[in-house]
């Protein structure tokens, strides 16, 4: 099994007076296949760890590996390059482009792979498919509901095939039944092959992933795969 992700004594530090030390030095292995439930209370690092894993932010020392890539040594440029191929992020308020279609929004997940735009369509809504929207490919995305907004942001993620989808708190803006809908799409698409890691404070969540890593104030206290 190739590792997707790899932390090695990753530490993220906030300067400050005092500093806050937001992730403590945490070594981590994700595989492709896997589906990895990140857990922990409120301020514990959480959305700092998927910052570093989706080179969204670097780490003050340690190492990142995305797809094999430490991230330590790349420019700014090759890092969004990395990002954009390799990785999938999904966010508790979806962030979505209000007045764009659904297809529209899902094909910004390839505008930085240089995809000509007929393509991008075609895959954006293979990708809409995929997540149960097919109906709502023309629908403007302000104009749709929480949990279809989310998946609008999940369709996003998938286009590309990238080798990790990263969800921070996916399902922290939706009611009961739609929240729970989010995660069986998420579970159906980790069933078909996709490397899913998900941040959570939600306890259903985090039962319904194979392997669970928590995280107490910056350090990596428990992981089932160890
Ligand atoms: P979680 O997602 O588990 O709630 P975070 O990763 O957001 O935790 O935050 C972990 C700690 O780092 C918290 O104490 C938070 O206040 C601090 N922190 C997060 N981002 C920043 C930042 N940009 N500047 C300073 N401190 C931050
Ligand atoms: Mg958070």
């Amino acid at each position: 099994m190739n590792a997707v992700l790899e932390l090695e004594n990753a530490r993220k530090v906030y300067p400050g007076s005092p500093p806050v030390v937001s992730v403590a030095g945490i070594s981590l292995t994700v595989h492709s296949g896997e589906l990895v439930a990140v857990l922990g209370p409120s301020g514990s690092g959480k959305t700092t760890l998927l910052n570093l894993a989706a080179g969204l932010d670097r780490p003050t020392s340690g190492s990142v590996r995305i797809a094999g890539q430490p991230v330590e040594n790349l420019s700014d440029r090759r890092l969004s390059g990395l990002r954009a191929h390799r990785l999938g992020v999904v966010f508790q308020q979806f962030f979505l482009l209000e007045h764009l279609t659904a297809v529209d929004n899902v094909a910004t997940g390839l505008l930085y792979r240089g995809v000509p735009g007929k393509r991008r369509r075609q895959e954006a809504e293979a990708a809409l498919d995929r997540v149960g929207l097919r109906h709502r490919v023309r629908h403007r995305a302000r104009l749709l509901s929480g949990g279809e907004r989310q998946r609008v942001a999940i369709a996003r993620a998938l286009i590309g095939r990238p080798a990790v989808v990263l969800a921070d708190e996916p399902t922290g803006n939706l009611d009961t039944a739609s929240g729970a809908a989010i995660l069986a799409l998420l579970q159906e698409l980790n069933a078909d092959g996709t490397t899913i890691v998900i941040i959570t404070h939600d306890h259903t969540v985090a039962a319904a992933a194979r392997r669970r890593i928590e995280l107490r104030d910056g350090h990596l206290v428990k992981d089932t795969a160890s």
